[in-house]
């Protein structure tokens, strides 16, 4: 199975990709964790991509689709993947389309996680000071400044993606209601998946 969950920043992407990793047994392909690896790492596009995640922009298409071209040809992905947090614009959705094709490989389903922007914010600074009081390590972008750059840019960029897949795609976009509690939100994707 080859999902992609869409959604605006602290919609609960990955909290929803890490359920369906476990009943699925597919891989999650997140390319936030893997630039922020990269950073972690000093690697060449980690250096390229740091100061722009910091500030919440978007990392250049060229860079995340060629993260994601390695990373599908690997064995783990054979029996299928959830992307979380690509395609994150119309460009990557495309460049994604033609990578699938190549390979003679199919989506299944798209599903969108909607959240308001003023929830998304609450989130965020719960995400923060949650990570605090835990002695973890705040994420660069996980602060009010950062997350209005990254709701703008969802708002500009990422959600003509789903309308990108509504008329690319027909029948393989869902939406959701991710404002539900997070159960709530999982039975809505198993009902969706299977
Ligand atoms: P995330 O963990 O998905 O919220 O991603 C964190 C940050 O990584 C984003 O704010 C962007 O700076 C960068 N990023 C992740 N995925 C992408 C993508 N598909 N395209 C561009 N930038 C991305």
């Amino acid at each position: 199975m080859r999902l992609i969950l869409l959604g605006p920043p602290g919609a609960g992407k990955g909290t929803q990709a890490a359920r369906i990793v476990e009943s699925k047994n597919i891989v999650q392909l997140s390319t936030g964790d893997m630039l922020r690896a990269a950073v972690k790492a000093e690697t060449a596009v980690g250096l390229q991509a740091k100061a722009v995640m910091a500030a919440g922009g978007l990392v250049s298409d060229d860079i995340v689709v060629g993260i994601i071209a390695d990373r599908i040809k690997d064995a783990d992905c054979k029996n299928g993947f959830i992307l979380d947090g690509f395609p994150r614009t119309v460009a990557q959705a495309q460049s994604l389309d033609k990578m699938l094709k190549s390979k003679k490989l199919k989506l299944d389903y798209v599903i969108e996680l909607k959240v308001d922007d003023a929830q998304l914010i609450a989130r965020v600074e719960n995400r923060a000071s949650e990570t605090l009081r835990a002695g973890g390590v705040v994420r660069a972008d996980d602060n009010a400044e950062a997350m209005k750059v990254r709701l703008s840019n969802y708002h500009t960029q990422t959600a003509p993606v789903s309308n990108y897949y509504k008329t690319e795609h027909k029948n393989m976009l869902r939406e959701i209601n991710g404002m539900m509690p997070i159960d709530d939100v999982t039975l809505a994707v198993n009902k969706i998946i299977g």
